[in-house]
């Protein structure tokens, strides 16, 4: 390996050499980034389509927020739970307000909330519900992407996610997503053992599958009316993403049980959070739950000043509006090819589907090629790219983004 030359190749080499292979990453290697752009190490300068999967909506090094992390890390970072900090109130009560919950319960990554909601969910159906010990389940869609922890891998029906990961955590009954039948079905023969129904508003990793309008409202109803928790998983589709705060306010739904993570931060530092009203919440009780980092004033801080930009630049309204001049001007590319054959999303979380089948190499190349063309982007499940930039990106940008793509499709030759 050369070691005086530091171009892409050189860090390409170290990460396989030095790295854990579990991630395939696009042969770029970035060191700079700055609202919706990147840079890679030769100094190229490209579009970020992907946003850290959704977490950097406020942009890359957005002033606010690294004002807000530096300020905080040169007076206090870390204090553990052990004692009170003057952080944690501010942001509890500013992200309580924000999605009107009366409490949340801070962590740090998306999988650590998930694995939070699920245990509160337990515990909510043993003590308030009434179900018997050790016998509740929770409903979760196919196709679901929760995170890696193993009770996660143990709801995948990913072979991937869950392959010789087990034994698995039981208790988790599977039903198609976007079936408001099969969770009708469930509720009615066994809703005296069910104790929440996890569900992404939007399938984001399975390759952004937007469920038919009302569901989610429908689904909400039936959980209301069988008395099982409705626990929505906005990990990635939370804070402003598709349009509206939450994607669960497109259909003026309240979860029982709100996940968020990525976005809380802006992409500046790993803070999730589990949002609930104090009938559930109040289940937890000191030593029940917990975790060194969570709700840390470092991470406080930055969320705080993260989730006040989402306020201050109204990205919910811009991902809205970009969200459908995007989705037009793509299906305009569309009709000059048979490359793609579909754009589907909300707000600025959107995909394309590749006209090829998710084993082909078509997809990965597709995104070699915008690359080369100044525009990252990832594929996901082998055939669908997802198209997800950061919410600050202007029309104009936006415009520029579509002239990229369209010439990179119309040229591409497989
Ligand atoms: N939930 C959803 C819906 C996600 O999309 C993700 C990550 O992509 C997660 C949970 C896990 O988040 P993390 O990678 O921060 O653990």
């Amino acid at each position: 390996m050369q070691t005086s030359l530091k171009d892409s190749r050189y860090y390409i080499e170290l990460e396989n050499k030095y790295g854990a292979h579990n991630y395939h990453p696009l042969p770029v290697v970035l060191e700079k980034g700055k609202g919706v752009f990147v840079w890679d190490v030769e100094g190229k300068k490209y579009y970020d389509f992907l946003s850290a999967y959704s977490a950097v909506n406020q942009g890359h090094s957005h002033p606010k927020i690294v004002e807000a992390l530096v300020n905080q890390a040169q007076t206090l970072s870390l204090t553990s739970r052990a004692f009170y900090n003057n952080k944690l109130g501010t942001y509890e009560k500013k992200i309580t307000h924000l999605l009107s919950f009366d409490k949340v319960l801070p962590m740090n990554s998306g999988a650590e909330a998930v694995e939070t909601a699920v245990k509160i969910a337990r515990k909510w159906s043993y003590e308030v519900k009434g179900i018997s010990e050790n016998s509740a389940k929770i409903i979760v869609c196919e196709n679901n992407f929760h995170g890696r922890t193993t009770t996660i891998v143990s709801f995948s029906n990913d072979p991937d996610a869950s392959k010789n990961y087990g034994p698995f955590t039981p208790g988790f009954v599977k039903i198609p997503y976007n079936d408001i039948s099969a969770l009708e079905e469930i509720l009615k023969s066994d809703s005296e053992n069910i104790a929440g129904f996890l569900v992404e508003p939007i399938q984001g990793e399975a390759g952004v599958y937007v469920p038919d309008e009302g569901y989610l409202k429908q689904a909400s109803e039936l959980c209301k009316k069988y008395n099982v928790l409705f626990i929505a998983d906005e990990v990635q589709t939370g804070i402003a993403r598709t349009g509206k705060l939450i994607a669960c306010h497109h259909e003026n739904v309240q979860p029982d049980i709100l996940i968020l993570g990525k976005a809380i931060s802006g992409g500046m530092y790993p803070v999730s959070a589990v949002l609930a009203n104090d009938e559930i919440m109040n289940v937890i009780k000191p030593g029940q739950h917990g975790s060194t980092f969570g709700g840390n004033p470092l991470a406080c801080a930055v969320a705080t000043a993260a989730l006040e930009v989402v306020e201050e630049e109204n990205l919910s309204e811009r991902a809205e509006e970009l969200g459908k001049l995007f989705r037009a001007e793509i299906q305009k590319v569309i009709e000059k090819t048979d490359l793609i054959t579909k754009v589907r999303g909300k707000g600025l979380l959107n995909a394309i589907l590749i006209n090829d089948s998710p084993e082909s190499e078509t997809a990965w190349n597709l995104c070699m090629a915008l690359k080369e063309n100044g525009l990252l982007a990832k594929p996901t499940h082998g055939n669908i790219i997802r198209f997800a930039p950061p919410l600050v990106i202007t029309e104009e940008q936006i415009l520029d983004c579509v002239r990229i793509i369209s010439e990179t499709v119309l040229n591409f030759k497989k």
